[in-house]
């Protein structure tokens, strides 16, 4: 941040009486241009029929990680509720219509300042279709999904843990709740120090 977003002056970078950390304070007007993490919610949309379970994953249109696959998620808007938060990124992104799980993942990626919300999510029909983020929407089940070309930690993290659970339930168990902790970025082609 340079300029003041209530009176356009100049800010600098310093720590205010009684706080301990550096702020952007604005020198004309006083106020203190706090910064927090963001948070980034989507849901994890899943199909079964014939006992053969599907996941939906949406291939990225956009920077960062354009033509990399990706669960919809996108950016908290104000005035939403995370739960709204995620069906409607899911609907802007992929076009699908989802029945909204619980909520499922958890994770910080505190080195981009951001957590990332998963809701489990049950996709009412079909009829999905690219948003203006997407170049494309496509089913993929556990063998399918390309796990080399993923566009986030968070994204192949909440998949891994899918799939482990989706064992477990066949013996009895649950898909339960993870909170987990990113620490560094994607390692694959078409490095980005994005999420
Ligand atoms: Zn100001």
């Amino acid at each position: 941040m340079k300029f003041c977003s209530e009176c356009a002056h100049p800010v600098a970078l310093v720590v205010p009486e009684g706080d301990n950390r550096p702020r952007h304070v604005c020198a004309q007007c006083a106020t203190i241009h706090y910064e927090n993490p963001k948070l980034v919610i989507g849901s994890l949309p899943v199909w079964e029929s014939d006992g053969e379970l599907k996941v939906l994953l949406c291939k990225r249109a956009i920077e960062p990680r354009a033509g990399y696959w990706t669960l919809p998620a996108g950016f908290m808007e104000n005035r939403e509720t995370t739960a709204e938060a995620a069906i409607r990124e899911t609907e802007e992104e992929a076009g699908a219509n989802i029945e909204l799980g619980p909520l499922y993942t958890l994770l910080n990626v505190a080195y981009v300042h951001q957590v990332h919300l998963f809701y489990l999510a049950r996709l009412r029909d079909l009829d999905y279709a690219a948003g203006i983020e997407s170049l494309e929407v496509r089913m993929f089940s556990e063998r399918e999904v390309p796990w080399d070309d993923l566009a986030f930690p968070t994204i192949r993290k909440t998949l891994e843990l899918f799939f482990a659970d989706r064992l477990k339930i066949r013996e009895g168990g649950s898909y339960g709740f993870h909170s987990l902790d990113i620490t560094r970025p994607m390692r694959s082609a078409g490095q980005s120090t994005d999420p």
